[in-house]
């Protein structure tokens, strides 16, 4: 930022040059502030199971070697490196997709059936949280779309709307013809809603409103939903009103595929 060219005001070529050079140095500094947040999240984030799984290894050398305990802990152990492959993975994919790179293998899917799919494997959570899980297909509707990350980026969507919905609320996930070729998948929920300052924010690698609830996660589920969005030529977009309820859209292109 010390290298900001003084403008003067006086609305000539160098002046107008000088402005945009500034315009570019403020964008550039932007950047490296996100890139400088991220590697802290990103450090911070493999820090805890890296702790936990050395904290296991430790135990597992001192332990009686003979006895279940070495067991569990070595089952323990595995869990951790597990969770710690899928969140690298998870980053991975991301990291692909956005830089337009993401291996998708794109084949005509009927929507509403992965829809149902979708739904129907949150059962047990909707039914333990007394939440009422619906879904609300009209009509097969067929995309050209990767079955498995759109399963992926849905299921990530379907998992906030219960996770963060308190118990007795609703949660229904709707497939709507967007007309000009495009259909909406979209999941609303009578949840806790999501603050206007923190609306964009949600999108970001490791970013969760509140780290300490026990229900958040890895923060990266939104992220690598909407690079998957983005990578079928499509979006994921978000409504949300505080303490009453947030509705994401995933829009995909149908890519003019007749219905079957
Ligand atoms: P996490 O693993 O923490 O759920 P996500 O990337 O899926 O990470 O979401 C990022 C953050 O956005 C969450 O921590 C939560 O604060 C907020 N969020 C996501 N979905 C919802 C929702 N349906 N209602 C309210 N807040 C949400």
């Amino acid at each position: 930022l010390e290298a900001r060219v003084p403008v003067t005001g006086s609305q000539d070529e160098l002046d107008l040059l000088a402005k945009t050079f500034n315009t570019m140095l403020d964008r550039i500094a932007g950047l490296v502030a996100n890139i400088r947040e991220m590697g802290d999240n990103i450090a911070h984030d493999l820090k805890s199971p890296l702790t936990r799984i050395r904290g296991l290894a430790e135990l597992t050398l001192v332990g009686n070697k003979d006895s279940g305990a070495f067991e569990s802990m070595a089952a323990s152990t595995i869990e951790e490196v597990d969770r710690l492959l899928s969140m690298i993975n998870t980053m991975l994919v991301i990291s692909r997709a956005e830089a337009g790179q993401g291996e998708f293998r794109f084949e005509p899917v009927d929507l509403s059936g992965l829809v149902h799919e979708a739904c129907d494997l949150f059962d047990a959570v909707a039914e333990d949280k007394d939440i009422l899980l619906k879904c609300t297909v009209p009509a097969p509707v067929v995309a050209r779309v990767d079955r498995g990350m759109i399963q992926r980026a849905l299921t990530n969507l379907i998992d906030n709307a219960l996770k963060y919905t308190p118990c007795g609320g609703r949660v229904w996930v709707e497939v709507v013809d967007a007309g000009g070729g495009r259909v909406e998948i979209q999941v609303h929920d009578t949840g806790k809603g999501i603050a206007v300052s923190d609306i964009e924010r949600i999108f970001d690698r490791f970013f969760r409103v509140d780290p300490s609830r026990s229900e958040s996660g890895a923060g990266l589920g939104l992220c690598l939903a909407r690079a998957i969005a983005r990578g079928h030529g499509g979006d994921l977009c978000v409504e949300s009103v505080l303490g009453k309820g947030s509705v994401f859209s995933l829009r995909l292109p149908k890519d003019n595929v007749p219905v079957t």
